[in-house]
């Protein structure tokens, strides 16, 4: 399903050797695939467009907190791709891809004065407003700036889901979103606005979903809410449908397809007359990407356990440590010989930097090369220099060119953003 295959018994991404790549940029190193990227897109776009009466014109916003890098927003602004932002740090990196402000939709718990404002005045589709004080704050701005802001009311569904308790966002005591009845008071509240036009509903109930019953169930709940609004008069035009659709993470639950989700969501809304948009990360991103790494050394214990040292941790990829996450882990040029079991680690000075425990794999020598597979959303985004160790890099492939997206800083950038108080 991905562009990651062995070629002459090493591991590519499409046509670039991983074995050349980490002899030129070095290791820890995300490689992304654009042919995967692109693949992805298509695929849910027509799973959406097989339905067009109900889904036809519905916008794709990618969730930029997958992987923000400019190159990746790019790869998926040309395909007509839409942006899902929870920061301005996000909106910029939206724009300055080539996503048109029109398909920008902000969403997020706190936003700020100045995030506000400077959404409104670049214009983007929609605000997605989770709370009352957010509500306020926002018609207040939007007086001062002279402008009316297109807006949606998040919903919290009281339905969580996802594959673990911290990517949970729409259970009841979930922080996110404002409860159904709340929800039309708040719509009411903002079509009373003449800074305010409320479009539409939203919402998300989690990430890394892997059935579609609570989906349905939450999409449901919008649609009877968009009934009861129409019924007092307001228009509702748009619905957000939040909620990431699981990917298949090897040896995690088998998730369901983007057609069945896109069948699932076009019988739920058939009739309604609104536009849709729907927001995944992990789904386009989580697969189109993979964390390269090299083996430092192999520790073998005298009670036989055998620890397999990398010069990746958990700072470069955080997800096991954070959520128990499962990535595979291959080495790029498999040896011959009966699989071993590998308990796989990080250099930094925390337990928590293990990555997998138990791991059968071929046989590894030191100055073997791995990869973390699946590592193309939530990866380099959650990186940081913990333990100094420095950003880790990004490569963008596609066929046979490559190209260094974002650049190991070296250890001197890495001081240079310091400054030793004036004092000492
Ligand atoms: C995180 C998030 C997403 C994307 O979730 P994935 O699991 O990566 O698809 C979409 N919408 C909102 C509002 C989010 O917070």
């Amino acid at each position: 399903m991905d562009h990651f295959d062995l070629v002459d018994g090493e591991l590519h991404a499409e046509q670039v050797s991983l074995t050349a790549l980490a002899a030129e940029v070095g290791t820890p190193v995300y490689i992304y695939s654009t042919a995967t990227l692109t693949r992805h897109y298509t695929v849910l776009r027509e799973a959406l467009d097989a339905h067009p009466s109900v889904l036809g014109d519905s916008l794709i916003a990618y969730a930029v907190k997958a992987n923000s890098n400019l190159s990746v927003l790019a790869t998926l602004a040309r395909l007509g791709c839409g942006a899902d932002t929870v920061s301005e740090g996000e909106i910029r990196r939206a724009l300055k891809a080539g996503i048109p402000a029109d398909r920008i939709i902000f969403s997020g718990v706190g936003k700020t004065d100045a995030e506000l404002a400077f959404a409104l005045q670049a214009g983007v589709r929609q605000i997605n407003v989770e709370s009352v004080p957010e509500l306020d704050r926002l018609a207040a701005i939007a007086a001062g700036l002279g402008v009316v802001a297109d807006i949606a009311i998040r919903v919290n569904p009281k339905i969580g889901a996802g594959g673990h308790a911290k990517i949970t966002t729409g259970g009841e005591g979930d922080k996110f979103g404002v409860p159904a009845d709340e929800a039309l008071d708040l719509y009411a509240r903002a079509a009373a606005s003449p800074h305010l036009n409320p479009v539409g509903l939203g919402c998300h109930i989690g990430s890394q979903i892997t059935d579609l019953t609570p989906l349905e169930g939450a999409f449901g709940l919008l649609r009877k809410l968009t009934e009861t609004l129409r019924q007092q008069g307001l228009p509702v035009t748009r619905i957000d449908l939040g909620g990431g659709l699981g990917v298949p993470y090897v040896g995690g639950a088998v998730t369901a397809s983007p057609a069945d989700y896109a069948a699932m969501t076009a019988r739920v809304l058939d009739g309604l007359d609104v536009e849709a948009a729907f927001e995944p990360g992990r789904l386009l991103a989580a697969n189109a990407g993979i964390l390269l790494a090299r083996v430092i050394q192999v520790t073998e214990r005298a009670d036989g356990r055998r620890f397999l040292v990398l010069d990746a941790a958990m700072n470069d990829l955080l997800r096991p440590a954070m959520y128990d996450a499962f990535h595979e882990v291959k080495p790029v040029a498999p040896r011959e010989g009966e699989p071993v079991a590998y308990d796989i680690v990080g250099p930094v000075c925390e337990t928590g930097d293990t990555f997998a425990r138990g791991r059968l794999l071929p046989p590894i020598q030191a100055g073997d090369l791995v990869v973390f597979t699946g590592a193309g959303a939530y990866g380099a985004t959650m990186s940081s220099e913990y333990n100094s160790r420095p950003l880790v890099p990004e490569v963008l492939v596609d066929g046979e060119r490559w190209a260094v997206v974002r650049a190991r800083p070296s250890y001197d950038e890495m001081l240079a953003r310091e400054t030793t108080a004036d004092w000492l």
